[in-house]
């Protein structure tokens, strides 16, 4: 539509079946919030065994701006994933996005952000620098 900005070409093409799973990335600082993070982990751990929890990352890696662990989970864990972060994240900042096989897009026009927005260090991404 001319005057309009147009949306993003994506992999998925907007559709969610697209959706192959998805990633919960939760957000600490380690000198402040790393024991909510752990409890967190474990209540994640104990609640949703099929969920894969990562590895702690104090050290930024990929996109990510913040020390940060990974929880990737398939779709049929979000009506009952999503609702329990929205209530028990303990006031840390959450990235929830999906698994379309465009990583640029699911960490930023897909992203969801819990409790902040986090900026997104897409020179991880390799390609153009806005996005
Ligand atoms: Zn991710």
């Amino acid at each position: 539509m001319a005057g309009d900005t147009p949306a993003p070409q994506t992999a998925s093409g907007g559709d969610p079946q697209a959706i192959a799973e998805y990633h919960a990335h939760i957000y600490y600082d380690p000198a402040v919030s790393r024991g909510r993070a752990a409890r967190l982990r474990e209540q994640v751990a104990a609640r949703f065994p099929t969920a894969r929890v990562g590895r702690w990352h104090d050290e930024l890696v990929g996109p990510h701006s913040q020390s940060m662990y990974q929880v990737a989970f398939a779709s049929e864990l979000l009506p009952s994933l999503l609702p329990w972060l929205m209530l028990n994240r303990d006031g840390l900042t959450i990235l929830l996005h999906p698994q379309t096989g465009d990583p640029r897009a699911d960490h930023t026009a897909h992203a969801v952000w819990f409790g902040a927005v986090l900026p997104v260090r897409l020179e991880a991404f390799g390609k153009r620098s806005a996005g």
